[in-house]
C-alpha cells in the first residue's frame, strides 16, 4: 500500500494535489478538513462540538481526530491501493497515536511536506475565501491557522524527518510543477 501524509500549511495545494493523486495512483483520500466540515453540516454531536473550534482557525482535540482516523482505516476497501491522509496528523500527539495504530496493522506511511512561502499562501487563501463560503477563510482566521500551522503542525515534519519517511515539496510554483516533484518521488517508493 502506498500511504501518504500530505503535510503542508493551509493554502499550500494539498487539495489540489490530492486530487490529481487519486486520478493517477489511485488511491482514496482523506480530507480530514472535508471530513470534519460533513460532521458540522450533518449537524452531529461531533459537528456542534467542533464548529466553534474550526470557524476559529483552532485544532479540534487529538483524541477526537485519532478516533476518526481509527474509524476510516479500519473501513477501508479490501483492495485498497493506498490512502492520501490530507490535513492529518496534524500535531506530534496525533503522528504518535497514528504511528502506533499503523503499525498494528502492518502498514507504513510516507509524509511529503508542501512548503510554500507565507505570503503566496495568504493569497491563495484570500482568493479562495471569494467562494469557498468557508467560515474560517478570512484574513484573520488565515492568520491563526499558519500561526497553528508553525507551532503545532510543523513540528510533524520534523517527526517524520527524524524516522526517514520524509520528502520535501517546494509547491511555490505551479500545480503542474509540484506534482511533478511529487510524482518522482511516488514512483521511487511505489
Ligand atoms: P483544512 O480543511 O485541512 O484546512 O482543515 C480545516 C480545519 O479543520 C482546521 O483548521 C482544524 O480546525 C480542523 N482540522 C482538520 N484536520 C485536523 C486535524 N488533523 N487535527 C485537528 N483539527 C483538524
Amino acid at each position: 500500500m502506498l500511504n501518504i501524509i500530505l503535510c503542508g500549511a493551509p493554502g499550500s495545494g494539498k487539495g489540489t494535489q490530492s486530487d490529481i493523486i487519486v486520478e493517477k495512483y489511485g488511491l482514496q483520500h482523506l480530507s480530514t478538513g472535508d471530513a470534519l466540515r460533513q460532521e458540522i453540516k450533518s449537524g452531529s454531536e461531533l459537528g456542534k462540538e467542533i464548529d466553534e473550534l474550526i470557524a476559529g482557525g483552532n485544532l479540534v482535540p487529538d483524541h477526537k481526530m485519532i478516533h476518526l482516523i481509527e474509524r476510516y482505516i479500519d473501513n477501508l476497501p479490501a483492495d485498497c491501493k493506498g490512502v492520501i491522509f490530507d490535513g492529518f496528523p496534524r500535531t506530534v500527539a496525533q503522528a504518535e497515536a497514528f504511528e502506533l495504530l499503523m503499525e498494528r496493522r502492518h502498514m507504513k506511511a510516507v509524509l511529503l511536506d508542501l512548503f510554500v512561502e507565507e505570503d503566496e499562501v495568504i493569497k491563495r487563501l484570500l482568493n479562495r475565501g471569494k467562494t469557498s463560503g468557508r467560515a474560517d477563510d478570512n484574513y484573520e482566521t488565515i492568520k491563526k491557522r499558519l500561526q497553528v500551522y508553525q507551532s503545532e503542525t510543523k513540528p510533524v515534519c520534523t517527526y517524520y524527518l527524524h524516522r526517514h519517511n520524509y520528502f520535501a515539496i517546494n509547491g511555490n510554483y505551479s500545480m503542474e510543477d509540484t506534482f511533478s516533484q511529487i510524482d518522482t518521488i511516488l514512483k521511487l517508493i511505489q
